[in-house]
């Protein structure tokens, strides 16, 4: 009998936060919308994966064609920053701020009870760009930037540990006080990232 009802719920399950029951509560919810809304929601949906590209450079997902996002490839950017943040929805806090350097997405956290801390994120690619541009001298800070949780402490030393032997003199500094303790930086106030990147460390 609930079988659309059903697979949707199963669908909006998948979505970042969303339980059993609010999954459901979406389902019902589209059922009683003008078939307009639905419409729209569904090709916004379709638009949004197929425009969806990751750089090849910062690994950020991004709306284009695919190669290096627009940040990467902005000389007005100062090239020689690399903040290093969870996820890609991180960078734009950093657009409220005054920071002009670049990006790097991990693409995750290293959980504190994992042993193999390469698996799971971008750590050796973060580690690949790291070792090429501390070569060629193009690169001078690594900014750490990852929530003031027990996992992003973690990452951010065990990224330290990673990082130190092929940075040779690039400088690696963390996000210093001002975020407030759990915050996801994604949900950061401006205010509060500005003052936490002028006092890094
Ligand atoms: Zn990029």
């Amino acid at each position: 009998m609930n079988d659309s009802i059903d697979r949707l719920t199963k669908l909006f399950l998948k979505l970042p936060g969303i339980g059993e029951r609010q999954a459901r509560r979406f389902a019902y919810f589209m059922m009683t919308q003008q078939e307009g809304y639905v419409d729209s929601l569904a090709r916004a949906l379709i638009a949004v994966r197929a425009h969806a590209n990751t750089c090849s450079r910062c690994l950020r997902i991004f709306e284009g064609n695919p190669g290096m996002c627009s940040i990467c490839s902005d000389d007005h950017r100062d090239q020689t920053k690399v903040a290093v943040v969870e996820k890609s929805q991180d960078i734009e806090s950093f657009a409220r701020t005054d920071y002009n350097g670049v990006f790097f997405v991990l693409g995750g956290l290293i959980p504190i009870m994992q042993k193999e801390i390469l698996q799971g994120t971008n750590a050796q690619k973060l580690i690949d760009r790291v070792a090429t541009e501390a070569t060629n001298e193009s690169l001078q800070e690594i900014i750490l930037a990852f929530p003031l949780t027990p996992n992003g402490e973690h990452t951010d030393s065990a990224l330290r540990e990673l990082l130190a032997p092929v940075a040779g003199a690039v400088m690696i500094t963390s996000l210093g006080r001002g975020l407030s303790t759990g915050t996801e930086l994604e949900y950061a106030d401006p205010a509060s990232l500005e003052a936490s990147l002028k006092k890094r460390e």
